[in-house]
This record gives structure tokens, sequence and C-alpha cells, in this order.
């Protein structure tokens, strides 16, 4: 058993009111307490941050990237302990686990690499010698809020890319898996970062508005469900700060009838299940165009007993436990309403995990599943495929464009032109084609549509830039005095 503290201004911070256990959910028993910020721990973390931004603002960019580069060798030297961390509070097998801390390394990569695409625009001589440029500051205090789902990836996401750009950050990780953002906090420190950079605050909702709607913290980066997001944006306008909020996914993949049928049913397998279906990219419905939903429906029955399910300290396990008790609950009871509303239970997963110890649900196949059932509208958020049966691709794309979610989408067809008609009409922030888990690197911009996201510039890519930062455009222009005279007129755009 063990306890997860707060970090304020580079050191321990345990005063705290309330907790929360944490459960290793392969076993569905407790390992640990978290303790949550009180209103004076919040206060303490933001004037810290608000203390160091002063300085930590006016450091060069590349000497920001260099402690970026640092920290990240640091969290690959502990890359065994956070793997650990990663399969024990979040449930991840292992090389889920390992694919995640993969990612995250990737991303300082990206970020220290901030001055190859740090967007400036400078504009000579507009008019009469002067020139313009837009020049960029960092916003101050950053808050990051982040899901139980990517406990490595998603903190570093969103703190890598505000220290980089000279923001100071406070992190709020899930409760359900704080370990590796209290780890985070001290590499940050002994990677050289100054006291306030980065801060860490355990606690729940409350911790969480109370941060949005302090006066000294001026952006919120949010990656969770789409009910916080979208509360969370309201608060964020209401208190002027400025919030990206990224929400939950109910992603298609759409199987036209000229694909390639066993690669579509590996992929639906691999993309519905893996991580237990607890990812916001994962495939939850397949829509099957025209008559091969019979031989695709069996094709992805046949590859799902070979699927092997079991606790994540077994290294060839491959579909590990969903998060909580809570959450298996929830999951269950939409399997219930499956049959009563008229879809068809193909897979039973209850039968596998029913007599597991653990928060286990045995991978499920819903077939004949209709916009309008529980199962097609909520996002479930563990390993249950919905089968949905389109006759044509336009039914397809109605049914896909009927769903209020539009994280991601994918097409499985050999077919370029209609794969090209439906990227550019599908209504979806991440696009795959033949690529079910269309997550992008760095690079590229990452960020939902619809109900799935709730800001104006994405978590990864340039414009995650135009989140961490605000713009100025400055006049600049150097006459010759004795050319200066009075001139009451707005200026003209002339010579
Ligand atoms: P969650 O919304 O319950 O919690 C996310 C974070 O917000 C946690 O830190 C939690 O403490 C806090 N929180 C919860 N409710 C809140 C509220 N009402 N107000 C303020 N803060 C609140 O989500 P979760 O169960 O931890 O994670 C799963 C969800 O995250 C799924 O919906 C999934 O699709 C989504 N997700 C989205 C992305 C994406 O990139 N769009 C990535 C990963 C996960």
């Amino acid at each position: 058993m063990y306890t997860v503290d707060n970090f304020i201004n580079g050191k321990s911070y345990t005063t705290s009111k309330n907790s929360s256990i944490i459960v290793n959910p392969s076993y569905g028993k407790e390992i640990g307490k978290v303790l949550y910020a009180t209103d004076e721990s919040v206060n303490l973390a933001v004037d810290s941050s608000l203390k160091a931004f002063d300085a930590w603002s006016q450091t060069g960019l590349s000497y920001r990237a260099e402690l970026i580069l640092e920290f990240r060798q640091l969290l690959i030297n502990k890359s065994s302990e956070i793997i650990d961390l990663c399969t024990t509070e979040a449930g991840k097998t292992l090389p889920d686990a390992e694919a995640e801390l993969d990612r995250a390394v990737q991303c300082l990569t990206h970020a220290a690499a901030v001055q190859h695409f740090y967007p400036s625009h400078l504009s000579p001589n507009v008019a009469g010698g002067i020139d313009i440029a837009d020049r960029r500051y960092p916003l101050g205090v950053i808050v990051g809020v982040g899901p139980f789902n990517f406990p490595i990836l998603i903190p570093i996401v969103h703190s890598s890319m505000a220290l980089v750009t000279g923001n100071t950050f406070i992190s709020k990780p899930s409760e359900k898996v704080p370990s590796i953002s209290r780890l985070i906090a001290d590499l940050y420190k002994d990677a050289g970062f100054p006291d306030g950079c980065f801060n860490l605050l355990n606690g729940d909702k409350e911790v969480v508005e109370s941060l949005v709607c302090h006066k000294d913290v001026s952006g919120l980066a949010f990656i969770g469900s789409t009910p916080a997001a979208k509360s969370l944006k309201i608060l964020g306008v209401e208190h002027n700060t400025k919030v990206q909020a990224l929400g939950g996914g109910k992603n298609h993949m759409i199987v036209l009838p000229d694909a390639d049928l066993d690669m579509a049913a590996d992929a639906a397998v691999s993309a519905s299940f893996g991580a237990a279906g607890q990812r916001c990219m994962a495939v939850s419905v397949v829509v099957a165009v025209g008559d091969i939903a019979d031989d695709l429906v069996n094709k992805i029955k046949q590859r799902m007993p070979n699927l092997i399910i079991g606790k994540t300290d077994n290294a060839e396990t491959q579909l590990g436990p969903v998060i909580s008790q809570e959450n298996k609950d929830k999951i269950y009871s939409y399997i219930e309403t499956a049959e009563p509303e008229g879809a068809s239970l193909v897979i039973d997963g209850r039968q596998i995990s029913d007599s597991m110890e653990g928060c286990f649900v045995g991978a499920t196949l819903i077939d004949n599943v209709k916009p309008g059932m529980s199962v097609y509208e909520n996002e479930i958020f563990g390993p249950v495929l919905s089968f949905v049966r389109a006759k044509t691709y336009e039914d397809a794309m109605n049914i896909t464009h009927s769903h209020k979610l539009g994280n991601g989408a994918a097409i499985f067809t050999r077919d370029g032109g209609v794969a090209q008609k439906w990227t550019n009409e599908v209504q979806a922030g991440s696009v795959g084609i033949n690529v079910p888990i269309p997550l992008p690197t760095y690079t590229h911009s990452f960020g939902g549509w619809k109900d799935s996201g709730f800001s104006e510039t994405k978590a990864f890519g340039p414009s995650s830039i135009d989140f961490y930062t605000k713009t100025k455009s400055v006049a600049t222009r150097w006459p010759d005095p004795k050319e200066s005279k009075v001139d009451l007129g707005f200026p003209k755009n002339d010579k």
C-alpha cells in the first residue's frame, strides 16, 4: 500500500482532507491511496506557478528545448518503473504500456524540436517602411487534466508543449492512475526545471473546477469524457480561461464490399478490443455495406475466442481488465440493453468474465445494432463492438453522420475514389483509410469534431502552439526624424 501526495514548488505536499483509493483492476484490490488537493493547496500551487512564470517565460526557446531533452532521457531511464505502474494502476497490457511510453518519448522529441515549427509571421514594409510581425507569448499558468486511459502520454503531451512554449504547468491526472504523474513531477525537477514550473495536484471534479475558475489560471488543456469537456469549456468562457477540451469517441469503421474481409476483420478485432476498448480512438462500431455483412460478422466472431484475456502481470495477456468495478458494471448494463432493444448478442463476453476475479469484461460482439439503441448512442468505453448493417455507401455515411460524436472514423476499401469522397464528407477529426486507429504522430493535428472536441485548436502539431500561446501584432518603423510631421489622419495604405 502506498500514498500518492501532491507536488508543489518542488516539494511533496501532504496536507489533505479527502482521498480516494487506487485499485489494481486486474485483481480488483486496493493498492494505495491518493491525497486530494485542498483549497489551500490549489492556491499554493497556482501562486507558485505564477511566480515561476516570470523567469521561465523569459528563458530562450532552445534552453527550454534542451531541458525537455534532459527530461526525456530521465523518463527513458525510468521505463521499467513507469511500465510497471501502467500495468498495475491502469490495467494496461505490457505491449500497450510499452507502446504508450514509446509515444510519450516521441512526443518529447517533437516538443524539443519546437523551433522548427514555431509559427512566425513577419510582413516587411507593409506600408511606409513599417514591418508588421505577429509575436507569440506564453499564456501563463496552464492546467492539464487527463483521463485514466493514457496515464503516461497525456500528462506528457500537455506538459511538454505548455512548458516548451514558456508556460508553467499544473498537472491534475486522473485520480484512478496518479502515480505516473507523481513520478513525472520528480523527473521534471531532476531535469532542471525550476521549482514551480511543474506542480501536481490530485483530486476530482472539484479540484479541476476550482483551478479553471482561479483568477490566475490562464489555460486548461483537458482530455476526458464529453460531458466533463463540455461543462469545462462553458466554465472557461465564464472565467476567461482559455480551454482546449477533447471529449469521448464512438468511432465508426465502414467496410465496403470491395474490402479484403480478412484484413478488415483483423483490424476490427484489434481496434475494438485493444486496451479493453478503453481508447478514445477505439473502433466501437463496424458498419458493413451491402452483402458482405454475414461474412464479415463471422470472420470477426471467429477471431474473438483466440484473444487471451487475463491479468496484466502476465506478459501474454492481450485483453486486460477495464479500469474499475464501477466501469465494469456500467459496461454490463449496456450489454443488458442489447437484446431487449432488438439487437443480437453474437458473443456475450460476460460469460467469460462473470467467473473472473478483477474488473474484467469479455470481448462482446453485438449484431443488428441500429441508431437509437443504447449500445449505439453511448460511448461504452469497454470491449464491446456494435455491428451495423447498411445497404449502401450513402446509408453508411448517413448512419455515421447521425452520431453526435466525431473523434475518429475509418474506411476499409480498395477504391481510392470512394475513400477520397468519404474522407472529404465524414465529420470526424481523425480519419483512417485502411487504418483502424488513425492516431496521428505529433507533427499533425489531433482533436475530435462535433461533441468529441470543444476547441478551435488541436492537441498535437503546430495548432497546439496556437493553444499554448497568444499573439500580439507589432508594427515597427525606423523613419528619418527629418521627415517627421504632425498628421491627424488615419494611416492610409500608401507608399
Ligand atoms: P472523465 O471525464 O471521467 O475524467 C477525466 C478527468 O477529468 C479526470 O482527471 C477527472 O478527475 C476529471 N473529471 C471528471 N469529471 C469531471 C467534471 N465533471 N468536471 C471536471 N473534471 C472532471 O474521463 P475518464 O473516465 O478518466 O476517461 C475516459 C474518457 O476520456 C472517455 O470518454 C474517452 O473517450 C476520453 N478520452 C478522450 C481522448 C481524446 O483524445 N479525445 C483521449 C483519451 C480519453
